[in-house]
């Protein structure tokens, strides 16, 4: 982790741990990809590593995020899906060049045409096609806690998660219900 920089919210889903680089929407909102670089360092993370990145290939990865941000809310309030988010998404995966490959282990690699960010921002748009179309196992909903409202991919065998993540959203939420409780008490 690079100083001074907000930390990465690393999920299991490509797509929505890449909307989760900009948190809190609906509040004080914590932009976690602020400069080309840290672009650069969440795609290393994120097994897209690119060789470098400019002002408007950041702007292009931002313009990306919240298409697909819209789109996956959309999607999980059953709503029609923008036009407009649908474009951009399908632009840019049009746009990227990337092979599924296998390593020796049988995990699923991607090598990326010529380790441009449009390249990485192409897995990344096809990651998004595939849970927003329904194509994966799993349920697209809203975080519950009012300030995030992020959508995430729900993967629970029950269907039922609540917060997009139960470190930061869910373990507040809980912190929120206890102090009230408290109150109560000694109120
Ligand atoms: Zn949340």
């Amino acid at each position: 982790m690079r100083a001074g920089f907000p930390e990465f919210r690393l999920g299991s889903v490509l797509a929505t741990s890449f909307t989760a680089t900009l948190t809190e929407r609906c509040g004080d909102s914590v932009e976690r990809i602020p400069t080309p670089q840290r672009l650069v360092d969440w795609l290393a993370v994120s097994g897209l590593a690119v060789d470098s990145c400019t002002a408007a290939q950041l702007d292009l990865a931002r313009e990306l995020r919240e298409s697909i941000h819209a789109a996956a809310t959309a999607a999980a309030v059953q709503e029609p899906l923008p036009v407009s988010a649908i474009q951009v998404i399908n632009d840019r995966s049009v746009d990227g060049r990337a092979a599924a490959v296998l390593t020796s282990e049988g995990k699923r690699e991607w090598r990326l045409g010529s380790a441009r960010v449009e390249d990485a921002l192409g897995v990344i748009a096809a990651d998004a096609v595939s849970i927003i179309a329904g194509e994966r196992d799993g349920r697209l909903a809203l975080c519950a806690s009012p300030t995030c409202r992020a959508a995430f991919f729900d993967t629970s065998q029950s269907r039922t998660r609540k917060w997009c993540d139960m470190n930061t959203c869910g373990n507040r939420q809980k912190k929120a219900r206890f102090n009230a409780k408290q109150r109560e008490k000694s109120g």
